[in-house]
């Protein structure tokens, strides 16, 4: 007797996602793990062919163990479209055109002040995005999405920011409707009226990029970006937790005891970030004699070493630390990665020091505590990675695939 089909569904959009996460390389593959029928298998893949999302490979076949003809390999084309993204900070901000790989085919990073506010800082992004697309030699008429990182929280299904201490004006706004505004303001192209704008929190996407990239088969994951802010991103099974309206992870606004006189930009005393983070430590910085700005300064001092700046990082690690104390008790992490402005052997040092004083022995066992591989390009890899997979996603692509 034959064995029953497996249950699985098999739309395009499904086995297009064998194929993008490598479980399945060949026509062959595609029959034996769907139970799909050699001519539904073909039919599905000439959607996929005629989108331009699939290829041949042009490389060396794959060998046939029955002895049959050399099977030609299946892969994803990254370059049938590109996505715009771009990782706002408080200062500066960084602005990208990617192919579908997360290859970068034109940045430019520059000044760009969150407290302008959404309409002026959106306008000028718009500015950069459309001269991007002039350099990378394509238009926007091949952008699939934009992937924005922000420092605040962030609705993610309104892609709304709520209530962001740290951008004045940004509140409640409609920062999808206004960039896709700018963007035909800029490009003159109405297309980007309709382009799906993905919005995220910083901490979640730099987690996202760095688990994905570095720790793929680590299923509790957690990233501190310590910058102006402290946020972090919490990776579970591959997929970012947000919380019920993407207030996970806000730990920056956290209050320690024994701070009463730090006042926070949420307005209230002796929040983690008031203490620990790199806006407070260019505070007490220049307070010892060693003028500097923002984080930025004092990851400036930190590189070459200076000895206050050192001694400030060590003691915002053990700051940290002590509320990561319960945030790995609660998530049980096998990694967790210090990124950001502070993110160094001092800060990490501190970070240690007080997570292995505190914490259960046996939470920390296996805790590996690490910076980042990405440094600066997490909060581009991320966003591009979030707007890649939300898009071609088994429905979703299903759903784009009838409109192709
Ligand atoms: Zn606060």
């Amino acid at each position: 007797m034959s064995q029953p089909k497996p249950a699985t569904q098999a739309s395009a959009g499904h086995l297009l996602r064998l194929i993008r996460r490598g479980q399945a390389g060949t026509r062959g593959e595609l029959q034996r793990v769907t139970g799909l029928s050699r001519s539904t298998v073909s039919a599905r893949l000439d959607q996929l062919f005629r989108a331009g999302w699939v290829r041949e490979h042009a490389g060396d076949p794959v060998a046939d163990p029955t002895g049959g003809r050399p099977a030609v390999r299946l892969e994803f084309d990254g370059s049938h479209a590109v996505v715009l993204v771009a990782d706002l900070e408080t200062r500066h901000a960084r602005a990208a055109v990617l192919d579908l790989n997360g290859e970068v085919l034109a940045e430019h990073s520059g000044r760009l002040l969150i407290d302008d506010g959404p309409v002026v800082v959106l306008d000028r992004l718009a500015s950069w995005f459309v001269e991007l697309l002039a350099k990378a030699g394509t238009g926007l008429g091949l952008v699939c999405g934009v992937g924005l990182s922000v420092p605040g929280p962030v609705d993610f299904g309104s892609g709304e920011i709520v209530q962001p201490p740290m951008m004045p004006g940004w509140d409640g706004f409609p920062v999808r409707a206004e960039l896709r505004a700018a963007l035909v303001r800029h490009g003159g192209e109405r297309t980007a009226e309709r382009l799906p704008v993905l919005i995220e929190n910083d901490a979640n996407v730099m987690a996202y990029a760095e688990q994905r990239l570095g720790f793929p088969d680590c299923s509790a994951f957690l990233l501190v970006k310590v910058g102006t802010g402290i946020g972090a991103g919490v990776v579970v099974d591959g997929e970012m937790y947000r919380g019920i309206d993407g207030g996970a992870g806000d730990i920056g606004h956290i209050r320690l005891s024994g701070f009463p006189d730090a006042l926070c930009r949420c307005g209230s005393y002796g929040c983690l970030a008031a203490v620990a983070s790199g806006r407070a430590l260019a505070e007490q910085l220049t307070a010892a004699g060693v003028p500097v700005a923002s984080g930025s300064g004092v990851r400036d001092q930190l590189a070459i070493g200076q000895p206050d700046a050192v001694r400030l990082a060590r003691a915002a690690g053990r700051q940290v630390g002590e509320v990561l104390a319960t945030v790995v008790t609660l998530l049980n992490p096998g990694v967790l990665v210090i990124a950001g402005d502070l993110a160094g052997p001092p800060f990490l040092t501190g970070v240690r020091e007080l997570l292995y004083q505190r914490a259960m022995p046996r939470i920390t066992a296996e805790l590996q505590v690490v910076t980042g591989r990405l440094g600066d390009r997490a909060g581009l890899a991320g966003a591009g990675a979030m707007v890649v997979e939300y898009l071609y996603a088994p429905d979703r692509a299903d759903a784009r695939l009838g409109r192709v």
